[in-house]
């Protein structure tokens, strides 16, 4: 499928640096949440390019896939499931473990979330490296779900991150090198 468009709602992102750390360029979605028009514009460009794919849940990465996965959700007639931080969910879970630039994290997903062979897609806000999205693929898979599409409203594209997973279709609004 082609991707819309969004370039104009890159003048929406705040950019702060050294965020949270010193060397971070952080891109801050807050300031297009707030504006009615870009807010609309971002989730109907997912929903088009998702609208016929049969998807049956949305997966939104804690915490900023939690804004935009339950809008496109109801955009797609589609569930939504949060994928936490170890922890949130009170039921019995899966987790998975994942390496940062130092140490490592853990993400958690509910037991009873996905069915398998239900269609999935993954959002978030943003991708980087790659490692977040690689640990929630791990996790669909580990359930028996498909993954049917990776949603991010950013890529930053210098990273490379969608290299790590070139056997998933992602779509990416707004880019950035
Ligand atoms: P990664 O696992 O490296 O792809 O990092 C992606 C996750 O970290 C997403 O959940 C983003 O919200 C967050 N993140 C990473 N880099 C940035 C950045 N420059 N600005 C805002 N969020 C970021």
């Amino acid at each position: 499928s082609k991707v819309i468009n969004c370039e104009p709602l890159k003048s929406l992102i705040r950019s702060v640096p050294d965020f949270p750390k010193s060397g971070i360029l952080f891109y801050d979605i807050t300031t297009l949440l707030k504006d009615k028009a870009g807010f609309a514009e971002l989730i109907d460009a997912f929903a088009q390019y998702y609208i016929g794919k049969q998807i049956d849940l949305v997966l939104g990465i804690e915490a900023r896939g939690f804004i935009f996965g339950p809008a496109l959700a109801y955009r797609l007639n589609a569930g939504f499931v949060p994928v936490r931080k170890p922890g949130k969910l009170p039921a019995e879970t899966i987790t998975v473990k994942y390496d940062l630039e130092y140490g490592s994290d853990s993400l958690q997903i509910h037991k009873d979330a996905i069915a398998p062979g239900q269609r999935v897609i993954i959002v978030d806000d943003l991708l980087a490296t790659g490692g977040t999205m690689q640990a929630t693929i791990d996790l669909v898979k580990q359930m028996g779900g498909e993954v049917a599409g990776i949603a991010v409203a950013i890529e930053l594209d210098f990273l490379k991150g969608r290299n790590r997973f070139p056997e998933y279709d992602v779509c990416s609004l707004l880019h950035y090198d």
